[in-house]
């Protein structure tokens, strides 16, 4: 495996590549790799001739009183990370924006609710940054986690909307044994934390299994479960195009966004 922080570089390559008809698969993250993360450049491993993954903590998606300043970082670990799950180039830019950087990516209706709500310019920040990075590595194929649901759906209607000839794979939640989405701001946690942080997961699937299809009696039963200290949202919406739902069907999602201390955590889950 490669390491550049160039991004002219990067973009040089990947068009050299793209001329000699190699296919290029991409995964963006933050950093800080977990089983999560390693389990989308596996994904992405057979789709494509050069796999490139990158670690940008862009602070266009961070609020002001977010977490920019203390978010994680591991670079040690992330190399090691990427290589072992066949990473062939890792591009580790330092900065991303020219200094007069003009254009933002505003993908409207999916953005409206849900984190959109609660992180207003979250998916505007989301969407330009992974507008700029599908610019330099021109891939034909890019995997994003069904840990962050709505920022899925987000990318897959800008990638739509705006033509870009990239196929767009969603991947599957990867849980610790205990059932806790891993994230990489599951380092925040104390062990009395975690512990509630996973009446999330809990209270999705007793959503989930109950049987119930009135959304209101649903949505009552998870909030019983959920032990938190601030919820965000917990709603039930279609998969698709994340509108509200009242009634459960095939293509129902339940996603939940609460803090529990200072942290704040997202999880959800699929009826089919
Ligand atoms: P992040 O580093 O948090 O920006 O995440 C980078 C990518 O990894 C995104 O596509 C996330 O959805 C995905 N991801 C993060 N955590 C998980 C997880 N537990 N399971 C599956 N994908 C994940």
């Amino acid at each position: 495996m490669r390491t550049l922080n160039d991004p002219t570089a990067l973009g040089a390559e990947a068009l050299e590549r793209r001329a000699r008809g190699e296919t290029i698969g991409f995964v963006p993250t933050m950093g800080f790799l977990h089983a999560g993360h390693v389990s989308l450049f596996e994904l992405a491993r057979p789709l494509c001739d050069w796999l490139v993954g990158s670690i940008y903590v862009n602070p266009l998606q961070f609020g002001p009183d977010e977490d920019l300043g203390r978010y994680p970082r591991d670079p040690e670990g992330d190399a090691a990370s990427c290589a072992s799950a066949g990473v062939d180039m890792l591009f580790v830019p330092p900065e991303l924006y020219a200094p007069d950087h003009s254009t933002r990516v505003v993908v409207d209706h999916v953005t409206r609710g849900l984190c959109g709500e609660a992180r207003p310019g979250h998916f505007e920040g989301v969407a330009t940054v992974v507008a700029r990075l599908f610019g330099l590595v021109q891939p034909s194929v890019a995997v994003f986690g069904e840990k962050d649901y709505q920022q899925l759906v987000v990318i897959r209607r800008m990638v739509r909307d705006l033509a870009m000839p990239i196929e767009i794979v969603g991947a599957p939640l990867v849980r610790d044994a205990d059932g806790l989405a891993l994230s990489s701001r599951n380092a925040y946690l104390s062990d009395t934390d975690r512990t509630r942080a996973l009446s999330l997961n809990r209270a999705l699937r007793a959503m989930r299994d109950c049987g119930k299809k009135d959304v209101a009696q649903v949505l009552a039963l998870g909030r019983s479960i959920l032990d938190v200290d601030r919820v965000d949202y917990l709603s039930v919406v279609d998969a698709e195009n994340l509108e509200p739902k009242a009634i459960v069907d095939g293509s129902a999602r339940a996603l939940v966004a609460a803090w529990v201390g200072g942290t704040r955590l997202i999880d959800n889950i699929g009826w089919r």
